[in-house]
This record gives C-alpha cells, structure tokens and sequence, in this order.
C-alpha cells in the first residue's frame, strides 16, 4: 500500500486520539503497583479511553481480547492480559491504541513495579533514549532508515540487542499502515521524510539476543533466551517545520 500523507487537519485527528492514549497511560502510571493484575490494568485502561470517547482499538483487533497489550519482564509485546500479579521488582511493558471519529493513536511504555533492579532500569532507559535518537532523525529530507539505524545504534552501543520480528508502522486511518519501521538496518535507504507522514516508532529492546518467540496462546511474544526486554512507542506526524510527537505524555 502507498504511504498516505496527511492534511495538518487529519494529524489533528490523530493527535485527539494520541491524547486519549496518553490520558489512559496516566491513569495506568497512576496506578500501577506490586499486587495488581495486568487484567486489572486493562480495566481501567478501557476506562479511560470510553470515558473520553475514544474506542481502544485493539480490542478485536485479528482477535486480540483486550484494550492493553501487556509484556512483563521476559515477555516483548502482545501479551494477553490476566490475573497475573505484578510483583516487586518486575518491569511491564503497556501498549495501547485508540480509534476516535476513524483516527487513530498508539502509544507504549515499560515502567518499573516498585525496586527494579540496575539492569532493569538501565534497560527501560536506553530503550526510551533508543526511542528519542530515532525520533530526532525523523527530518524532513532525511530518508526512513536514518530512524532504524539510530534505535539500533544507541541500544546495541550500550550492550542490548533490538528485536527484528517486529517493527514500527504507519498510523492514521488504520491502526497500522505502511511504511513499516524496522528498529535496524543501515542509514538512508527507504522512503523520504515528508510533510505528512505520521509515524508510529516502537523499539523492543533485549538484554540478551534478539530472539524472540511466541507463546502457546499465539499472542504473547518472549525472548527465547529469558532475558528482560522492554518496549517504548510514540507516534509522531512530520509537519512543514519537522516532527511533532503526538502521544507526548
Ligand atoms: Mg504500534
């Protein structure tokens, strides 16, 4: 499919539904503690989203269950959410969309429950900093793989792998769209940066190899080595002076 790009009216659509995934992240933030399940987390997220007017839109999505897709320590993305308690110590990844009037917004984050350890925090932050060196190369002129090779850069020069089973997408009228966003590969090469193009930049970050596997249920995504992974998302739209981030919490 061709890359769509967007009026600055239909970004400000998108944008209304970013702002419905930052509310339910907040209130997830808010929230969150050792002795909550991950269903309960999904409750709420679903919550705020309806009461803003907004529909999460993975729910239903080729068959998931739920509002939230939650990853907790070893697990990437996509898992299933359930009575699960989160303990002390563990770290969960959250990612969630919403569609409002037929736009859509996809945001994601991995918080520490309660005292992480070292490693588990300096995982969480090179893989949001890996988020923003990809971001900042999002420039108008500069080519889509300039974006990949910063996320894979910053995590693999700080010790940790990217994982390449997945990758970003496009966003806006549907939930993903092209171009898709590796989060690797060598700089410029792919499609240029336009005014338009809305972009939703997602790396999963490992402490040990890249590979992943998928659970039983055919949904949840986990390191084969059973090591930490942590995932962090923004989507952001390039307008005439440069990238906006429309999920900034
Ligand atoms: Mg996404």
């Amino acid at each position: 499919m061709p890359i769509n790009y967007r009026s600055n009216e239909e970004i400000e659509k998108i944008r209304q539904a970013n702002h419905i995934v930052v509310a339910a992240h907040k209130r997830l933030e808010e929230i969150l503690r050792p002795g909550i399940s991950t269903k309960e987390l999904d409750r709420e997220a679903e919550i705020v989203i309806r009461d803003l007017g907004g529909r999460p839109s993975f729910k239903g999505y080729r068959g998931f269950p739920n509002t939230l897709c939650v990853a907790v320590n070893d697990q990437v993305v996509h898992g299933i959410p359930n009575k699960t308690v989160l303990k002390d110590g563990d770290i969960v990844g959250l990612d969630l969309g919403v569609e409002i009037k037929g736009y859509f917004g996809d945001a994601a984050q991995t918080l520490p429950v309660g005292e992480i350890t070292e490693e588990a925090r300096t995982l969480l932050r090179i893989t949001q900093e890996a988020l923003y060196k990809g971001i900042e190369q999002a420039v108008l002129g500069g080519r889509l793989s300039d974006i990949s090779h910063a996320v894979q850069k910053h995590a693999e020069s700080n010790g940790f792998s990217v994982v390449t089973a997945f990758v970003g997408h496009g966003i806006g009228t549907k939930p993903h769209e092209d171009p898709q966003i590796p989060n690797f590969g060598s700089p410029g090469r792919g499609p240029v940066i336009q005014r338009g193009m809305v972009l939703a930049i997602e790396p999963m970050v490992n402490v040990g190899g890249a590979e992943v596997q998928v659970m039983g249920d055919n949904w949840t995504v986990r390191t084969s080595d059973g090591e930490l992974s942590a995932h962090f998302e923004h989507s952001i739209a390039i307008m005439e002076d440069g990238y906006s981030i429309l999920s900034e919490f």
